[in-house]
């Protein structure tokens, strides 16, 4: 990093990011990177939530030993909900939990199996080489759908990744390879069972009506979730009201986070989520540091 003088924390936002991404899912930046980031941007509790691998966590643990933020362990899991896919956040659990460990064995298995069963879904609808460079992939747990999208771009058989997420990969299309994923209550429990809270990732980004989102925040407080996001960029007045009310019906606390990935992402940067409504109780109060 440079040696530039960082301004003070900013207080239009909470000085937490709970979700992001490193280079070892879908972000483009390594830990020490996103430690660095997250150092200057004053926070005082940080995660970096990589889809179904705790790969980047010890690393990340001791970057923060150097540092004056504190650093929780996090991941995203992937699951289903009926026809959904849905993400759950894990943060603050032990890492070397017995549940912790079968996850990450189960959805790293997931993760490689449905890779492989998206080169062949896409392969079937005249795409060329996705099987043989996800061969050439040095670990096909790493690989998700973005991954796949910047291979047919790369290799020039389809415009940019919006494209192929609208046409092949998004809800609904070819290669929205679902069924590899387990059911919500199992993630939730995989969280639970290693001491963390299970955070319900992005509720307003579901395409789903009003009455599919309620029933599902109320299957997830069934399930032993604790907190669902709402201190997160591109979330309007209205759906914030909705969350906030739906914290409320199940007494659950609140969750902010980026989501950040990459700098191309220029609505948003990590370590700026607005702040939590005051109403809602902060997930981070009630972690377990050292
Ligand atoms: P996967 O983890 O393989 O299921 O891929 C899901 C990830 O793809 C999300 O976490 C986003 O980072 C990314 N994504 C989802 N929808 C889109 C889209 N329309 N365009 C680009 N990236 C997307
Ligand atoms: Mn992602
Ligand atoms: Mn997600
Ligand atoms: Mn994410």
């Amino acid at each position: 990093m440079s040696d530039t003088v960082h301004a003070p924390a900013d207080p239009r936002y909470d000085a937490v990011d709970l979700h992001c991404h490193s280079l070892h899912s879908d972000g483009a930046l390594p830990i020490a990177e996103l430690m660095a980031r997250a150092q200057s941007a004053e926070l005082k509790y940080f995660s970096v939530t990589d889809h179904d691998t705790l790969r980047g966590q010890e690393e990340a643990f001791a970057v923060a030993k150097t540092q004056s933020i504190n650093y929780v362990s996090g991941v995203e899991w992937s699951a289903v909900w009926g026809s959904y896919l849905i993400h759950v956040v894990g943060l603050n659990f032990d890492l070397n939990a017995p549940a912790s460990l079968e996850a990450e064995k189960a959805q790293v298995r997931s993760r490689a199996r449905r890779a492989r069963r998206i080169a062949d879904k896409l392969e079937r609808e005249g795409f060329v080489g996705v099987r043989e460079w996800l061969s050439q992939q040095d670990d096909a747990a790493s690989i998700g759908r973005p991954h796949i999208a910047a291979y047919l771009v790369e290799s020039q058989q389809a415009k940019n990744v919006a494209q192929v997420f609208k046409r092949y990969l998004g809800a609904g299309k070819v290669g929205d390879v679902k069924n590899e994923w387990p059911e919500l209550g199992q993630v939730v429990q995989w969280i639970t069972a290693a001491g963390g809270q299970a955070v319900l990732a992005h509720p307003h980004r579901y395409k789903m009506t009003r009455t599919k989102r309620t029933r599902l925040v109320a299957d997830f407080a069934e399930a032993g979730g604790q907190a669902i996001e709402i201190g997160v960029p591109g979330v309007m007045p209205d759906m914030r009201q909705h969350l906030v009310q739906l914290v409320q019906d199940h007494e659950l606390a609140g969750s902010s986070g980026s989501d950040f990935h990459h700098d191309e992402q220029r609505w948003l940067a990590l370590g700026k989520v607005p702040p939590l409504p005051k109403d809602v109780v902060p997930v981070w109060t009630r972690f377990r540091t050292t």
